[in-house]
């Protein structure tokens, strides 16, 4: 079983308008809510990918039930800490081709909270075979909790693929237990090794070879429609997938977590691995809704994904 971790879930509202207007009433006829939070994309994909999942994190109040109550409809199994505190509302507002945004930081948590999260989170590792970490910590919690996280996770020999940024991120990547992988988009990678730009071919096996990176087994920079760069152990691939028509890229990148996490969870090839964290990335993109594959299409995708090894 993979077990899926969100700290900070949310439900998602969107809120189409015609014209977006301040100041004034704005009226909406169609409201669309989900559960959202990356981790709980990646649970939905590894759910639609066939494999066991369990989806884990921190739940509170009448937003909580919701989220609960979706992921039941969804029949994505979950357990997650309830607290007292209510869950977060982030809302999009959808008008003249942009998208507005309003994101509530959601529930401080308390240290007993936090104490209480990691204890469940053990227990739940035993029957684990799996994790991934995804997005951002609720406040309250210490920016080096997924360190902790991952350091349990080494006690207990399960692997974990980590999707998180900036000083998070960080605090992970310097202490002695390392995640198996990490998944960054160029961005996250510029903003981690203190960069402007995005790097390019070369300079990305230099950057991948920066000693924050020492002991991580897998290091797959996303790189959207330009696919990904990786290193394996001391082996680096670029990955380059077909052109294709996107109609939501939103959580393309959880996306390819879950496909990544499957295929390592699967014992595949590096190759294989791969190729199948990019096919799901592309088949998210290819739906309206976000953390959504058809899987139907994933040979289609799976062998149009080429995979050069880098001397
Ligand atoms: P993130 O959502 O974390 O920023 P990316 O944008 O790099 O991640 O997307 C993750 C993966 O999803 C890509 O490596 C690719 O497989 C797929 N993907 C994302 N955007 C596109 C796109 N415009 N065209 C084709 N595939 C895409």
């Amino acid at each position: 079983m993979i077990l899926a971790v969100t700290m900070n879930p949310s439900v998602d509202i969107s809120y189409p308008v015609e014209r977006f207007k301040i100041d004034v009433v704005n009226r909406v006829e169609t409201v669309r809510k989900t559960a959202g939070g990356k981790g709980l994309n990646v649970a939905r994909v590894i759910a639609q990918m066939e494999e066991e999942v369990l989806s884990t994190g921190v739940l509170g109040g009448t937003i909580g039930d919701y989220i609960v109550q979706e992921l039941n409809e969804s029949n994505i199994p979950n357990d997650f800490l309830r607290i007292k505190k209510e869950s977060r509302n982030c809302i999009a507002i959808l008008h003249e081709g942009m998208q507005t945004e309003i994101l509530e930081s959601g529930p401080t948590l308390s240290k007993e909270e936090g104490v209480a999260f990691l204890e469940k989170f053990e227990c739940l590792l035993t029957t684990a075979s799996l994790v991934t970490i995804s997005g951002s910590l609720p406040k309250g919690l210490p920016t080096h909790f997924y360190r902790n996280m991952v350091e349990i996770c080494s006690h207990k020999g399960k692997p974990v693929v980590v999707d998180t940024s900036g000083e998070t991120l960080k605090q992970v990547l310097k202490h002695e237990k390392k995640p198996f992988a990490i998944k960054p988009n160029t961005a996250e990678l510029s903003q981690l090794l203190g960069l402007d730009a995005e790097a390019g071919i070369i300079d990305l096996k230099q950057r991948l070879n920066h000693e924050i990176f020492k002991g991580i087994e897998w290091i797959v920079v996303s790189m959207g429609d330009k696919g990904a760069f990786v290193r394996h152990g001391h082996d680096y691939y670029q990955v380059t997938i077909p052109r294709i028509d996107v109609v939501n890229p939103v959580g393309s990148g959880d996306a390819t977590v879950a496909g990544l996490a499957v295929a390592l969870n699967r014992n595949k090839t590096v190759e294989s691995v791969l190729k199948t964290a990019m096919t799901t990335g592309m088949l998210n993109t290819m739906e309206a809704i976000t953390g959504f594959i058809n899987i139907n299409k994933f040979k289609q995708y799976f062998d149009l994904v080429k995979v050069e090894k880098i001397d």
